[in-house]
């Protein structure tokens, strides 16, 4: 897209040499990494260029059993009986080990997941380990959290999408193991890598054999593992309608569950909104990581008199934005990180159309290999629209208007999900009273996409329940 802007950027490679892909990888079970019992592998694949990075093992039910029975015995003999401050210092470990292998981390991720390395660099990996540092602090002083004498739960499995891979997997892994319980955590068939160079941490810091297992696989591993009677605790992120699946299988087990699924998130911009800066936040909210975002503010709510001065500088800061190699520093939109997510963006958008609605990006050259999608902005969308309605979970932001408060609050909750909310505003009671009446887990005021592992974040109805992050996201891993 520089093509329109009168000077372009140099190219500004980040140096891929800092990681070592090995050929092929085993499941990580009881310590070790080894093939699946029958043998099975995949490939992944870097999708801004097609190649295949290496061959992944495919863990069958043999296997889900075998890392599930490794997570008990650890749970039994090591980790639950070990005192907090001993465990924080296995999970501070990790925390350093990650942030000194940041830049490894960064690369691997972009290469695997397709997003920009600067924001694996400097979102998705230092988040990550800072969710490490953050519950190493908690191991030692859950007696004082406010849940009593608390237990852990046990064995805990955790099932995580493609969008931040290891992000999620520190999400996950994180609190399990300050509150004492054992994990095997199963990644998204896409995007397996950087789980697997999290487990060779966990070996590095010395973690005991067993407390973490890493099986890689497709949806039927991830469906083997939510539904092994090992299993005491559930925590899945992925789309509604596989979360809902796994509720239809845990019903009646009494497993503990916790479900952060999908959103159809409202970014409401007041007529007294700082224009420039909701401009930016729009940007971040919606074509960060591709849109490949469950909390994306993925529905602009504009009031009807700033819409066309507010949509005329988002196209031009459109016009702006870099998509192309992930690897390079000055890129701001990456690859799409499938081609059936592809797939299902072009399908959507198209729908867009035929539903009516005015569809518009900057002119724009797509690599020739690779899965890409340009920033897409439809105007004229009507509410009954599907790209209002569904989760398109790519670069495409659905604009629609509003007259007075009470209307944008009407369309903005006129979702079946709720998990997130921005609103753009200078008037602090205004903040409130919108933030009152969004039905959203979390709102985000003049800002939008910002985390912190203190902060509970989860959304209710379709976007799922449970919170995770802060003292809350703890209390879902302990029998309180
Ligand atoms: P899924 O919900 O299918 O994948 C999430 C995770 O669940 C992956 O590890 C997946 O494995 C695993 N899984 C799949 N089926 C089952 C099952 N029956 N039981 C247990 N685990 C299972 O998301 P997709 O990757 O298929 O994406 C589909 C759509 O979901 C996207 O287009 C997007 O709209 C939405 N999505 C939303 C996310 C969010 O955070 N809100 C995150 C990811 C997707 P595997 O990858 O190996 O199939």
């Amino acid at each position: 897209m520089t093509d329109t802007v009168p000077w372009s950027y140099a190219p500004a490679p980040q140096e891929r040499g800092i990681v070592t892909i090995a050929p092929s990888y085993g499941l990580f079970v009881d310590g070790k990494f080894a093939a699946a019992a029958d043998g099975r592998t995949f490939a992944t694949v870097n999708p801004a260029t097609e190649e295949s990075l290496a061959e992944v093992a495919l863990a069958g039910e043999a296997d889900v059993d075998r890392a599930v029975r490794a997570a008990r015995a650890a749970y039994e003999n090591v980790w639950g009986p070990m005192p907090g401050a001993q465990r924080a210092k296995y999970i501070y470990r990790i925390a350093r080990l990650i942030a000194e292998r940041a830049r490894e981390f960064a690369v691997l991720e972009s290469l695997d997941n397709g997003k920009p390395i600067r924001e694996s660099r400097d979102v998705d990996v230092p988040l990550a380990s800072a969710h490490f540092f953050y519950h190493a602090g908690w191991a030692d002083k859950l007696d004082y959290a406010g849940f009593g004498q608390a237990r852990p739960v046990g064995v805990a499995g955790q099932v995580i999408p493609w969008n931040f891979p290891l992000l999620m997997a520190a999400w996950k892994l994180a609190p399990a193991l300050a509150a004492g319980n054992t994990c095997v955590l199963k990644p998204a068939e896409t995007t397996p890598l950087t789980a697997l160079l999290l487990a060779e941490v966990c070996q590095q810091a010395e973690l005991p054999p067993g407390v973490v297992n890493i099986i890689t696989g497709a949806g039927d591993t991830g469906a083997a593992l939510v539904a092994h009677p090992g299993v005491d605790k559930v925590a899945f992120t992925g789309s509604t309608e596989v979360g809902k699946e796994i509720l239809r299988s845990a019903a009646g087990s009494g497993r503990k569950l916790t479900m952060e699924l999908g959103g159809k998130a409202a970014n409401v911009v007041f007529e007294d909104a700082p224009l420039e800066g909701a401009v930016e936040g729009i940007v971040n909210g919606i074509f960060f990581n591709q849109g490949h975002v469950c909390c994306a503010g993925s529905r602009l709510l504009v009031q009807e008199s700033v819409a066309d001065m507010l949509l005329d500088r988002l196209r031009r800061r459109l016009a702006a934005l870099r998509l192309g190699d992930p690897l390079d520093k000055n890129t701001d939109i990456g690859a799409i990180n499938s081609r059936q997510q592809l797939d299902k963006i072009r399908e959507l958008s198209a729908a867009g159309e035929t539903e009516g609605a005015e569809r518009w990006s900057p002119p724009c050259q797509l690599p020739d290999r690779g899965y890409w999608f340009p920033p897409t902005l439809f105007t004229g969308v009507s509410q009954s629209s599907r790209i209002a309605r569904e989760e398109i979970f790519g670069p495409v932001l659905s604009v629609l208007t509003f007259r007075t408060p009470e209307e944008a609050v009407a369309k903005a909750n006129n979702t079946p999900y709720g998990l997130s909310a921005g609103v753009w505003t200078e008037k602090g009671s205004r903040i409130l009273w919108l933030a009152q009446r969004m039905r959203a887990g979390v709102v985000w005021a003049n800002t939008y996409n910002r985390f912190d592992p203190a902060s509970p974040f989860g959304g209710y109805r379709e976007s799922g329940f449970g919170r995770e992050g802060g003292r809350q996201g703890l209390g879902a891993y302990l029998d309180a």
